[in-house]
């Protein structure tokens, strides 16, 4: 059994991956940071399904934490197959609305997570020549206006992933991420009806996505059926950029 460690597994994209994951075998360790009872759900989900999950609390801005987290990872699987790199958080809000405190806040949990997940991981993962798979975003890619520090972060994690999988491509570990588009979460509860109904409108296949459309990309990038895949973005967004 492959043993898969999600970030920010406890909803949204995270939790969908969680799922398909436990349905396509995996065992998968369920990172969370607050929220618990939802991680617990989680795998109750999965293990409902026949599969095999563990709720693992870390905030992933500590790298203590973390390293403990891919610990337990050990304890119970005996290695980690593959890293999703998941965990998130956004601020909406102009330049000059950024202040220090969220600018770090941001760029802490959305890229310095990254780095702490695979620091802790990559001896893990050197092992079982193992998948990372980093969740950034389409305004990593071409920025989004007033998500200054947000894009500012998810374009790091496209850099990381790129310098990444040439330093470990003779190790045999893959990297790559998805960008996804507006995908209906949490995140963008504060979204109101007629921002979303522009997004549906800028976007070819005219609707938002789901954090399942996510989470198969994510599965695939994964999967033995993406060999020949490392430092790859793949646009997971209906055609929006
Ligand atoms: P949600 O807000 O629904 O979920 C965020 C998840 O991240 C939660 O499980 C939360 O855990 C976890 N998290 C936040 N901070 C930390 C932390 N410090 N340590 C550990 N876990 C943490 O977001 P989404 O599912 O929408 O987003 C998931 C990822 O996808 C994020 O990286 C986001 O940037 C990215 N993304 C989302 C898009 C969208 O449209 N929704 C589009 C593009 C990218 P807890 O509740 O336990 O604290």
């Amino acid at each position: 059994m492959k043993n898969v460690l999600i970030t920010g597994a406890s909803r949204g994209i995270g939790a969908a991956c969680a799922l398909l994951f436990g349905k396509a075998g995996y065992r998968v360790f369920v990172n969370y940071n607050k929220s618990e009872k939802q991680a617990y759900e989680v795998c109750e989900k999965i293990k409902s399904a026949g599969g095999e999950a563990y709720a693992v609390q870390a905030d992933v801005t500590d790298l203590t934490a973390v390293r403990r987290a891919v610990s337990l990872c050990k304890y119970h699987g005996g290695g980690l197959d593959v890293l999703v790199n998941n965990a998130g958080i956004d601020f909406y809000g102009t330049f000059e609305e950024t202040t220090p405190e969220i600018w770090d806040s941001v760029i802490k949990t959305n890229l310095t997570g990254v780095y702490n997940a695979v620091y802790a991981a990559l001896p893990e993962l050197k092992e079982t020549r193992g998948k990372i798979i980093n969740v950034s975003s389409v305004w990593g890619v071409f920025g989004g206006s007033c998500e200054a520090a947000y894009s500012a972060s998810k374009a790091g994690v496209i850099g990381l992933t790129k310098a990444l999988s040439k330093e470990l491509g003779l190790s045999g570990v893959t990297v790559n991420c998805v960008a996804p588009g507006y995908i209906d979460t949490e995140m963008n509860a504060r979204f109101d009806e007629k921002t979303v109904a522009d997004i549906i409108d800028r976007t070819p296949l005219s609707r938002t996505g789901t954090p399942e459309d996510v989470a198969e990309a994510v599965l695939w990038l994964a999967s033995d059926k993406a060999p020949f895949f490392t430092g790859t973005v793949l646009n997971v967004d209906g055609g929006f950029m």
